[in-house]
């Protein structure tokens, strides 16, 4: 029997180190968070302040930032870790993305040396946990409809409006929140991102319930009620919306390997399942039918992750387009999904059950599917690149 990985020969593609830090991640996923991730997806929970300090210490938090006690890891050791904690869950993965790669990301690109030396390294080891404020309840697709608005007070700033679908927001010991600030001497408001703590008065966090989807993930609805803050709240250098679709496609680089993590984690169900259950006197694995399955779902699985180090060696060269990014989140979002719907029905009913993973990464990967820009999205990024014809609107 081989795995995906051995069939493709991932293992050559990969440096010692990279494969000792994706092996270190997937020991402490199997170890740490698989025997709890039923539990906590059932109770619509995670224990973000319990699990982040352990995320910390192993280097994973705003692991590809450099300094400020970040890990300076390269893109392909970050991609790695992603896949081996969404191999688990897309919960842990998007808690890790949203602390490191939305929420650190901006500080680290776009805040001053203060704002830098106070948060990084407490973020880096888990200490803070961090969310990234974008979307609003009318304005996902399309952030630059954003109501959110920041006016000048004196020295001030006063924050008004509202986010939602916020990963992290209801644990965050700091939100960063973009909003359209107004300025005396602007002729008109420009994108902005506002570093806001909790327990700042006119500031709540209401976590989401109900989800069936990424329950084993906080996501909250953010309100600024004429929240006033200082003037060194502002993020100095970000400037106008490329500001936070920058940090997004420091995220989109993560899934491109993550959302193949929870694909592997099925498929090697589906296997495992097909090789034990009987059914008409012979075990599953050994009808055409299922093979066919398998042999199809391990061919875009292998693809995805070629897809995927190739996408990693081309950021560690800084040579990487956002429209290659796009291709790779559409691509490994949209298999994964699939790659899960199939292995589901190789488990027939006990494939509904959180007593295996197949049915909980669907469902997550729904949200992966959505978030950090849809794949509808994405195929319009790809086809302006193609044509050169604008189709967002
Ligand atoms: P809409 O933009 O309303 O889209 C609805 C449908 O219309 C989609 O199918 C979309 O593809 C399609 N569509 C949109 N525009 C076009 C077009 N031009 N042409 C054709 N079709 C189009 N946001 C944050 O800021 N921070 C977070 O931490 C965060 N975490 C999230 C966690 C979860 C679990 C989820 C589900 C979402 C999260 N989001 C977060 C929000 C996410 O980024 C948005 O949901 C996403 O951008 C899509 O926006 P929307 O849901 O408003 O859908």
């Amino acid at each position: 029997m081989v795995t995906v990985e051995e069939l493709f020969a991932i293992d050559a593609l990969l440096s010692p180190e990279e494969r000792e830090i994706r092996d270190t991640v997937a020991r402490f996923g199997e170890k740490r968070l698989r025997p709890h991730i039923a539990e906590w997806f059932e109770a619509g929970t995670f224990p973000a302040r319990e699990i982040a300090p352990e995320l910390g210490k192993l280097g994973l938090l705003g692991m590809h930032l450099e300094g400020y006690g970040c890990a300076g890891a390269s893109a392909t050791a970050y991609g790695l870790a992603c896949q081996e904690l969404e191999a688990v869950d897309s919960g842990v993965r998007s808690m890790v993305s949203v602390q490191g790669s939305l929420a650190m990301t901006a500080i680290h690109f776009f805040g001053s040396e203060e704002q830098k030396q106070q948060y990084l390294p407490a973020m880096a080891a888990g200490e803070l946990i961090g969310c990234f404020g974008l979307t609003e309840p009318d304005y996902g697709s399309n952030p630059g409809g954003m109501r959110t608005r920041a006016r000048r007070d004196g020295d001030d700033w006063v924050l008004n409006g509202s986010k939602m679908w916020i990963t992290n927001g209801s644990v965050a010991d700091i939100a960063v929140v973009w909003a359209y600030a107004e300025e005396p001497g602007d002729d008109k408001p420009r994108v902005r991102g506002f570093l806001v703590p909790a327990g700042t008065p006119g500031f709540t966090a209401r976590e989401i319930h109900r989800k069936l989807s990424l329950r084993a993930s906080l996501t909250a609805a953010l309100d600024f009620d004429d929240v006033r803050l200082p003037a060194d709240a502002v993020l100095p250098e970000s400037r106008g919306l490329s500001s936070p679709l920058a940090c997004l496609s420091e995220a989109r680089f993560g899934i491109v390997f993550g959302a193949l993590g929870a694909a592997r984690d099925c498929l090697a169900a589906a296997v495992d399942y097909a090789r034990t259950r009987e059914v008409f006197d012979k075990p599953l694995a050994g009808y055409q039918l299922t093979q066919a399955k398998l042999a199809d779902m391990a061919l875009e699985l292998g693809k995805g992750q070629l897809l995927a180090l190739h996408l990693g060696r081309l950021k560690d060269r800084h040579e990487i387009t956002s429209e290659q990014i796009s291709a790779g989140k559409l691509n490994s979002t949209r298999e994964a999904i699939r790659i899960a719907r199939e292995c589901r029905t190789i488990l027939g009913a006990n494939g509904i059950t959180l007593d295996y993973p197949v049915l909980r990464h669907a469902n997550n990967l729904e949200s992966v599917l959505t978030y950090e820009g849809t794949a509808e999205v994405h195929q319009l990024v790809l086809g302006k690149a193609l044509t050169d014809a604008n189709a967002f609107r």
